[in-house]
């Protein structure tokens, strides 16, 4: 038994059983706070890590949006859940030729985890960067330009299950030998009002995901970018239209295992539900994008034309890597189509790539 998992019964045997919401945030707060996850050696890869390309393609976006929105003299460029910093050191590296980009930029990031932080001292090479562990220490006096990749799935989230005409909260609770195991209580208050607003019928059994973790989250955000103005992307893996299922996984080497396999240490994430997500910046007075496919966004930007031009100045090695790159960005089998691209943004503007 884990260190953490004898902490999570006698959190149950004290308190009862314990919200999805609050043993994501337990078991997250200690596998991000001690480890870096990603790459081939860890637990998961991401887009920037698969290929330069995505970054440089972000960096064109930001840089071209910056522009639409009047190219501010000073802007902030914030990024949540930067990982390894890969990604902002691609698009830094990408804009260094738009005059005025890199003079303009304050750099913010909002990292919780110890371990990635220092990650990303060492990644990124701007000596102005500032970290943050939420949005409320991001200043408030200039434009705000936000991207997070994979960020928003790994906000805890709560589920709820239709048993018997009505909605129950899932919950853990402690079975047979001392095992986690998963057990239905009636729903907390807000999450009640969450399913009252629900325009799907269900059907018994169906499984309904709400993050308010999440929620809070794009409430700040937009709140910010409506009255600072700017513009922003989250791009992550998920669903474009309402819909029910368990989307609660866990990833450790790049295997699926149960979610209660070594609590804390592997990576819990749930899908995105991107139109829930698109409806609440609309709420807050932001234009949202329509939710488009990675692969399909990639390309509006002109990724093939960027691997051409890479191509040509590449040896056979970083040739194969190029292409293998692109592929998985791109193709539909790999992260093409399961990864989805929300752009918003504030006053009368167009942005590419929708
Ligand atoms: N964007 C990166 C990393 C994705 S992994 C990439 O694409 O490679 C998720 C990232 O979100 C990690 O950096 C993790 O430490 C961070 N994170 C997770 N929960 C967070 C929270 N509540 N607040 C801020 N950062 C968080």
């Amino acid at each position: 038994m884990t260190p953490l998992e004898k902490i999570i019964h006698s959190e149950i045997a004290l308190n009862g059983p314990m919200t999805l919401g609050r043993y994501m945030s337990v078991c997250l707060s200690q596998y991000y706070g001690a480890r870096d996850p990603l790459g081939a050696a860890g637990d998961f890869t991401t887009a920037p890590e698969v290929s330069q390309l995505f970054g440089e393609m972000i960096g064109a976006w930001l840089a071209d949006t910056w522009m639409r929105l009047g190219a501010p003299q000073k802007f902030l460029l914030v990024e949540a859940g930067p990982g390894r910093g890969t990604l902002m050191s691609d698009i830094w590296r990408a804009t260094k030729r738009v005059p005025g980009f890199h003079e303009g930029a304050e750099i913010h990031l909002i990292e919780t985890s110890p371990a990635l932080k220092e990650k990303q001292r060492a990644t990124i090479s701007h000596e102005l960067i500032r970290w943050h562990d939420s949005m409320e220490t991001i200043p408030d006096d200039a434009p705000l330009l936000f991207i997070a990749n994979e960020f928003l799935d790994a906000l805890p989230i709560e589920q709820l299950q239709y048993e018997g005409g009505k909605w129950l909260q899932r919950v853990v609770t402690t079975g047979e030998n001392n095992s986690l195991q998963i057990g239905l209580k009636f729903p907390d208050a807000p999450l009640v009002s969450s399913c009252n607003k629900l325009t799907l019928s269900p059907r018994e059994g169906d499984i309904f995901e709400v993050s308010s973790a999440g929620n809070m989250f794009i409430e700040q955000l937009s709140f910010r970018i409506k009255k600072q103005e700017g513009a922003g992307l989250f791009i992550d893996y998920g669903y474009a239209k309402n819909s029910f299922g368990d989307t609660l996984q866990a990833l450790q080497k790049h295997k699926s295992v149960s979610i209660f396999h070594e609590p804390g240490q592997s990576d819990l994430t749930a899908h995105v539900n991107f139109a829930h997500v698109a409806a609440q910046i609309g709420a807050m007075g932001l234009h949202a994008s329509k939710i488009v496919r990675q692969g399909t966004f990639l390309k509006t930007l002109g990724i093939e034309t960027r691997l051409t031009v890479l191509l040509d100045q590449a040896d056979a090695k970083q040739s194969d890597d190029l292409k293998t790159g692109y592929e998985r960005l791109v193709a539909d089998e790999h992260m093409g189509k399961l990864f989805k691209v929300l752009g918003f943004w504030s006053g009368n503007v167009e942005l590419a790539g929708f």
